[in-house]
């Protein structure tokens, strides 16, 4: 069956096709290669994801992105370095990088993307958390809670403090956790959170997203990739900001010699089919999770149409045509 999407919109892109946006030496040519690939998946909008590492390397890629001026680039994603340093809700980024919120630091980083981060993601136990949640929220920069091992009511406190989403919710969490409370409920309870989800049946299995799609409810998920260089690439070793990691046959991007994960090799024309898959809804109930959710959400609109073959019976979606 022949279906007509809006174009794709993805709020966590750290790479593609063998391209880091977190790497030394960054190029806007680089950068545009990556989005043609991304593109051919149906996604006309991103936000280019910029992960904890030093200021100078933050920004100058920032820099790189925030001169482009394609419509296909919706802003900057800024996840760390305000985030969690303990293993396992640290995930992929390095401990060493990882600091303190403060305003003046995020203003520094702010004026290097020209104004062009529109989504935080933070850990609201980290230092300086609560008031920098508090100083996005004012400015209009969407602030998300992420890579944290916070407690519920540190929690609470950063939604009275204006966060809207949950990154990744049920990753960049401890491996292990207590039945409850843990993070995870909490996260899924607020209702003023949005949650982003990384469906490549690698980061969630498929009934942990049923029962998250169910309990958030379809009009606030929203489908991310978290793709990283790896994606749309053979399996083998690759770089993320400079850390180590390996896509699997299986399609898993793990660091390596860890059990962490580091990113995706998801599409979210693929992301979209694996939720229709787990959780039984229909292609129409889940396709503004991954288009016109994740674009309203940080206040803008999906860009162009996407033609695309929907075979219902193997929930498998292929993209033909992308336009504007
Ligand atoms: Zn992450």
């Amino acid at each position: 069956m022949t279906v007509e999407l809006p174009g794709l919109f993805d709020l966590q892109v750290n790479g593609f096709a063998g391209i880091d946006f977190n790497a030394a030496g960054l190029t806007a040519e680089r950068v545009a290669q990556a989005l043609d690939r991304i593109r051919a998946t149906g996604v006309t909008r991103c936000l280019p994801t910029l992960v904890t590492s030093p200021f100078e390397r933050f920004a100058g890629n920032a820099r790189v992105i925030a001169a482009m001026s394609t419509p296909a680039i919706a802003g900057i994603h800024m996840e760390g370095p305000y985030v969690s340093a303990e293993d396992g809700a640290r995930g992929a980024h390095p401990r060493q990088h990882v600091q303190p919120a403060s305003i003046d630091d995020f203003s520094r980083r702010q004026d290097a993307a020209d104004g062009r981060i529109v989504l935080v993601t933070l850990a609201p136990e980290v230092a300086g958390a609560m008031r920098l949640v508090e100083h996005l929220a004012a400015s209009g920069v969407r602030v998300a809670i992420g890579h944290t091992a916070a407690t519920p009511q540190q929690i609470a406190d950063a939604v009275a403090a204006g966060a809207t989403l949950a990154t990744h919710l049920g990753n960049g969490c401890a491996q292990m956790l207590p039945r409850h409370p843990n993070v995870i409920w909490e996260l899924l309870a607020a209702d003023a959170l949005a949650a982003s989800l990384i469906v490549d049946g690698h980061h969630l299995p498929p009934s942990t997203v049923k029962a998250m799609v169910r309990a958030k409810g379809a009009d606030r998920t929203i489908l991310v990739t978290d793709a990283v260089a790896a994606a749309g690439c053979a399996p083998g070793r690759y770089t993320m900001g400079g850390v180590a990691c390996e896509l699997g046959r299986d399609g898993r991007v793990s660091l390596v010699g860890t059990p962490y994960l580091a990113g995706s090799s998801l599409t979210l024309d693929r992301a979209i089919a694996n939720t229709v898959r787990f959780t039984g809804l229909p292609l129409d109930a889940v396709i503004p999770m991954a288009s016109t959710l994740p674009a309203g959400y940080i206040g803008t609109t999906t860009s162009g149409t996407v033609i695309a073959d929907w075979d219902a019976e193997a929930a498998a979606l292929h993209i033909r045509r992308v336009t504007a």
